[in-house]
Protein backbone atom coordinates (compact mmCIF):
# COMPACT_ATOMS: atom_id res chain seq x y z
CA UNK A 1 0.00 0.00 0.00
CA UNK A 2 0.96 3.51 -0.61
CA UNK A 3 1.59 4.81 3.34
CA UNK A 4 1.87 8.27 4.08
CA UNK A 5 4.67 8.01 6.49
CA UNK A 6 4.24 11.17 8.58
CA UNK A 7 0.57 10.10 10.24
CA UNK A 8 1.89 6.30 9.87
CA UNK A 9 4.95 7.32 12.54
CA UNK A 10 2.67 9.39 14.55
CA UNK A 11 0.13 7.00 15.01
CA UNK A 12 2.42 4.13 15.74
CA UNK A 13 4.52 6.58 18.26
CA UNK A 14 0.66 7.06 20.00
CA UNK A 15 1.72 3.40 20.71
CA UNK A 16 4.76 3.95 22.98
CA UNK A 17 3.76 7.22 24.79
CA UNK A 18 2.74 5.76 28.12
CA UNK A 19 5.94 3.80 28.09
CA UNK A 20 7.62 6.40 27.50
CA UNK A 21 6.63 9.08 29.79
CA UNK A 22 7.38 6.39 32.15
CA UNK A 23 10.86 6.01 31.40
CA UNK A 24 11.27 9.94 30.63
CA UNK A 25 12.12 9.40 27.13
CA UNK A 26 10.55 11.83 24.39
CA UNK A 27 9.24 10.44 21.23
CA UNK A 28 10.14 13.07 17.91
CA UNK A 29 8.94 12.25 14.46
CA UNK A 30 10.50 14.27 12.23
CA UNK A 31 9.87 12.06 9.24
CA UNK A 32 8.76 15.48 6.41
CA UNK A 33 5.18 15.87 6.06
CA UNK A 34 5.38 14.97 2.02
CA UNK A 35 7.23 11.70 2.51
CA UNK A 36 4.96 8.49 1.02
CA UNK A 37 6.29 4.88 0.49
CA UNK A 38 5.40 1.51 -1.00
CA UNK A 39 4.88 -1.56 1.52
CA UNK A 40 3.15 -3.63 3.32
CA UNK A 41 1.92 -1.53 6.38
CA UNK A 42 1.85 -4.67 8.76
CA UNK A 43 5.15 -5.17 8.16
CA UNK A 44 6.26 -1.90 8.66
CA UNK A 45 4.46 -1.65 11.66
CA UNK A 46 5.66 -4.69 12.76
CA UNK A 47 9.50 -3.35 12.08
CA UNK A 48 8.80 -0.19 13.81
CA UNK A 49 7.46 -1.42 16.87
CA UNK A 50 10.30 -3.39 17.66
CA UNK A 51 13.00 -0.43 16.73
CA UNK A 52 10.79 1.85 18.52
CA UNK A 53 10.19 -0.61 21.68
CA UNK A 54 13.87 -0.97 22.20
CA UNK A 55 14.62 2.88 21.40
CA UNK A 56 12.62 3.72 24.69
CA UNK A 57 13.69 0.53 26.73
CA UNK A 58 17.27 1.07 26.14
CA UNK A 59 17.48 4.64 26.63
CA UNK A 60 17.92 6.66 29.55
CA UNK A 61 15.73 8.93 31.60
CA UNK A 62 15.72 12.20 30.06
CA UNK A 63 16.40 10.72 26.56
CA UNK A 64 14.81 11.03 23.07
CA UNK A 65 13.89 8.89 20.74
CA UNK A 66 13.72 10.12 16.77
CA UNK A 67 12.80 9.29 13.75
CA UNK A 68 13.99 10.45 10.55
CA UNK A 69 13.73 9.76 6.79
CA UNK A 70 15.40 10.22 3.82
CA UNK A 71 15.43 8.83 0.31
CA UNK A 72 17.51 8.79 -3.52
CA UNK A 73 15.99 7.81 -6.84
CA UNK A 74 16.70 4.03 -5.43
CA UNK A 75 15.89 3.78 -1.82
CA UNK A 76 14.10 4.91 1.11
CA UNK A 77 15.81 4.72 4.74
CA UNK A 78 13.78 4.78 8.12
CA UNK A 79 16.03 5.99 10.78
CA UNK A 80 15.31 4.90 14.55
CA UNK A 81 17.87 6.71 17.02
CA UNK A 82 17.99 6.63 20.45
CA UNK A 83 20.00 8.13 23.32
CA UNK A 84 20.38 5.20 25.10
CA UNK A 85 22.95 3.06 26.37
CA UNK A 86 24.54 1.89 23.16
CA UNK A 87 25.97 -1.22 21.99
CA UNK A 88 29.61 -2.22 22.68
CA UNK A 89 31.69 -3.69 19.57
CA UNK A 90 31.58 -7.16 20.63
CA UNK A 91 27.49 -7.91 20.35
CA UNK A 92 26.94 -5.36 17.26
CA UNK A 93 27.60 -8.54 15.50
CA UNK A 94 25.18 -10.57 17.16
CA UNK A 95 22.74 -8.17 17.76
CA UNK A 96 20.05 -9.98 15.14
CA UNK A 97 20.83 -13.90 15.90
CA UNK A 98 17.78 -14.79 18.31
CA UNK A 99 17.84 -14.85 21.61
CA UNK A 100 21.09 -12.75 22.03
CA UNK A 101 20.82 -9.71 24.66
CA UNK A 102 23.76 -7.74 24.96
CA UNK A 103 25.29 -7.36 28.61
CA UNK A 104 24.82 -4.08 29.22
CA UNK A 105 20.94 -4.40 28.28
CA UNK A 106 20.91 -7.33 31.38
CA UNK A 107 23.24 -5.59 33.77
CA UNK A 108 23.19 -1.92 33.70
CA UNK A 109 19.56 -1.53 32.42
CA UNK A 110 18.17 -4.22 33.83
CA UNK A 111 15.09 -4.31 31.30
CA UNK A 112 13.52 -8.03 30.40
CA UNK A 113 13.28 -9.27 26.73
CA UNK A 114 13.55 -12.66 24.80
CA UNK A 115 16.47 -11.25 22.36
CA UNK A 116 13.79 -11.99 19.04
CA UNK A 117 12.99 -8.51 18.38
CA UNK A 118 15.62 -7.99 16.10
CA UNK A 119 16.06 -11.43 14.71
CA UNK A 120 12.33 -10.90 13.70
CA UNK A 121 12.74 -7.05 12.22
CA UNK A 122 15.99 -8.68 10.30
CA UNK A 123 13.99 -11.50 8.75
CA UNK A 124 11.17 -9.09 7.83
CA UNK A 125 13.21 -6.09 6.18
CA UNK A 126 14.83 -9.75 4.03
CA UNK A 127 11.97 -10.84 2.69
CA UNK A 128 11.39 -7.92 0.82
CA UNK A 129 15.00 -6.99 -0.56
CA UNK A 130 15.27 -4.55 2.38
CA UNK A 131 19.02 -3.59 4.22
CA UNK A 132 19.32 -3.11 8.39
CA UNK A 133 22.33 -1.34 10.12
CA UNK A 134 23.26 0.01 13.42
CA UNK A 135 25.79 2.80 14.03
CA UNK A 136 26.15 2.64 17.74
CA UNK A 137 28.04 4.18 20.65
CA UNK A 138 28.27 2.35 23.55
CA UNK A 139 26.57 5.07 26.61
CA UNK A 140 25.88 8.01 23.81
CA UNK A 141 23.52 5.95 21.67
CA UNK A 142 22.24 4.18 19.00
CA UNK A 143 20.89 4.44 14.98
CA UNK A 144 19.06 1.59 13.55
CA UNK A 145 18.47 2.11 9.70
CA UNK A 146 15.97 0.21 7.30
CA UNK A 147 16.87 0.90 3.87
CA UNK A 148 14.21 -0.44 1.18
CA UNK A 149 14.32 -0.58 -2.35
CA UNK A 150 11.46 1.95 -4.31
CA UNK A 151 10.21 -0.37 -6.42
CA UNK A 152 9.60 1.34 -9.91
CA UNK A 153 7.61 -0.56 -12.40
CA UNK A 154 9.32 1.55 -14.98
CA UNK A 155 12.78 0.18 -14.21
CA UNK A 156 14.39 -2.54 -15.14
CA UNK A 157 17.02 -1.91 -12.34
CA UNK A 158 17.09 -5.04 -10.01
CA UNK A 159 16.89 -4.50 -6.33
CA UNK A 160 20.38 -4.36 -4.29
CA UNK A 161 20.55 -8.05 -2.65
CA UNK A 162 19.80 -7.56 0.87
CA UNK A 163 23.05 -7.99 3.28
CA UNK A 164 23.61 -6.61 6.84
CA UNK A 165 26.54 -4.09 7.39
CA UNK A 166 26.87 -3.65 11.30
CA UNK A 167 29.30 -0.79 12.67
CA UNK A 168 29.96 0.57 15.64
CA UNK A 169 32.33 2.51 17.66
CA UNK A 170 33.52 1.59 21.31
CA UNK A 171 34.60 3.98 24.24
CA UNK A 172 36.45 0.95 25.23
P1 LIG B 1 12.44 -8.62 22.74
O1 LIG B 1 12.34 -9.97 22.12
O2 LIG B 1 11.42 -8.36 23.78
O3 LIG B 1 12.53 -7.54 21.71
P2 LIG B 1 15.09 -7.77 23.35
O4 LIG B 1 14.70 -6.34 23.23
O5 LIG B 1 16.08 -8.14 24.40
O6 LIG B 1 13.82 -8.66 23.57
P3 LIG B 1 16.01 -7.59 20.63
O7 LIG B 1 15.02 -6.54 20.33
O8 LIG B 1 16.23 -8.66 19.62
O9 LIG B 1 15.67 -8.34 21.99
O10 LIG B 1 17.41 -6.92 20.93
C1 LIG B 1 18.53 -7.76 21.22
C2 LIG B 1 19.49 -7.06 22.14
O11 LIG B 1 20.11 -5.98 21.44
C3 LIG B 1 18.85 -6.41 23.35
O12 LIG B 1 18.71 -7.32 24.41
C4 LIG B 1 19.86 -5.34 23.70
O13 LIG B 1 20.94 -5.91 24.38
C5 LIG B 1 20.36 -4.91 22.33
N1 LIG B 1 19.66 -3.72 21.79
C6 LIG B 1 18.64 -3.70 20.91
N2 LIG B 1 18.26 -2.46 20.62
C7 LIG B 1 19.06 -1.64 21.34
C8 LIG B 1 19.17 -0.23 21.48
N3 LIG B 1 18.37 0.61 20.81
N4 LIG B 1 20.14 0.25 22.32
C9 LIG B 1 20.95 -0.60 22.98
N5 LIG B 1 20.90 -1.93 22.89
C10 LIG B 1 19.96 -2.46 22.09
MG1 LIG C 1 13.43 -5.77 21.57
Amino acid sequence: QLIELKKFVDNLLRGYTSMAKLREVTLVNQVPAEASVTIDSKLLTRILQNLVSNAVKYNRSGGQVTVKYSANDSFWQLYVSDTGIGIAQKDVSRLFERFYRADDSRTKQKVSGTGLGLAIVKELVDSIGGVIHVKSQRGVGSTFTVEFPINDASSTTPAKTASTSQTSKDNN
